[in-house]
């Protein structure tokens, strides 16, 4: 019981995070170009259902999320099978991806995810529904990046990994960055992008938490370079 307290009590934490194991290469490497529209996709939730939806589930209503989620999980191909929720919660950032607490005692194949939004935009002036649908895709690619990751982790690894995230600055910074780039080489670096930019554009955005951003992921400036490098292996 103490076991499962505590669990529930380090993914309570959990911040949005990812990273990549040294070794774990994408499937693709796509070359960003494509600047997502919300208008070309409006009459395509029930393809992306049929075609992305099992095993998630999305406890939204707001159908701009619904497909721009769908849109950044069609670029994760290796999320197939996987159980992931999306989920509105008043949360310290824009999004978490998280494992659902009781992993511990699941095995790796069984565990589900879910990606929380933040649905108070006063808690730090960031509100997923001012972003942009391309932006959207971005920054719900990156959350894939940590499910991704998480996916790929023993329950060993995968307690030992939180752990860390939660209390070394520096395995947290390592995280994001590596969520980051990952989003980028699944074909979702323009996006990412759109949404940096508009968050550190955005004045109703907290100064911690653009702090945060400055200190713990890539910058546009990084963004870009890694983009371009994406580019070179085409
Ligand atoms: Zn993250």
């Amino acid at each position: 019981m103490f076991k499962y307290f505590l669990v529930s009590l380090i993914i309570g934490f959990l911040s949005s995070q990812v990273s990549a194991q040294k070794n774990h290469l994408s499937t693709t490497i796509n070359c960003d170009t494509t600047k997502f529209e919300l208008a070309d996709y409006v009459d395509s939730l029930e393809y992306y259902k049929h075609k992305f939806g099992r095993k998630r589930h999305l406890h939204v209503k707001d159908e701009k999320l619904k497909l721009a989620f769908y849109v950044a999980l069609s670029h994760y191909p290796e999320l197939k099978g996987i159980k992931i929720c999306l989920k509105l919660k008043a949360i310290p950032s824009t999004m978490q991806a998280q494992p659902e607490a009781d992993f511990i005692f699941r095995n790796k194949k069984n565990r589900s995810y879910k990606i929380l939004v933040n649905n108070d935009k006063n808690i730090n002036g960031m509100f997923y529904k001012d972003l942009s649908f391309n932006s959207l895709v971005g920054w719900i690619g990156h959350e894939l990046a940590h499910v991704l990751d998480y996916s790929k982790k023993d329950n060993i690894k995968l307690l030992s990994f939180i752990t860390s995230y939660i209390f070394s600055r520096k395995d947290m910074k390592k995280t994001e960055r590596e969520a980051d780039r990952e989003t980028i080489k699944h074909g979702l670096g323009t996006q990412l992008l759109d949404g940096i930019n508009f968050f550190h554009r955005n004045k109703k955005i907290s100064k911690r938490y653009k702090k945060k951003k400055q200190d713990f992921y890539l910058s546009p400036k990084e963004i870009i370079v890694n983009i371009n490098e994406n580019c070179k292996t085409d």
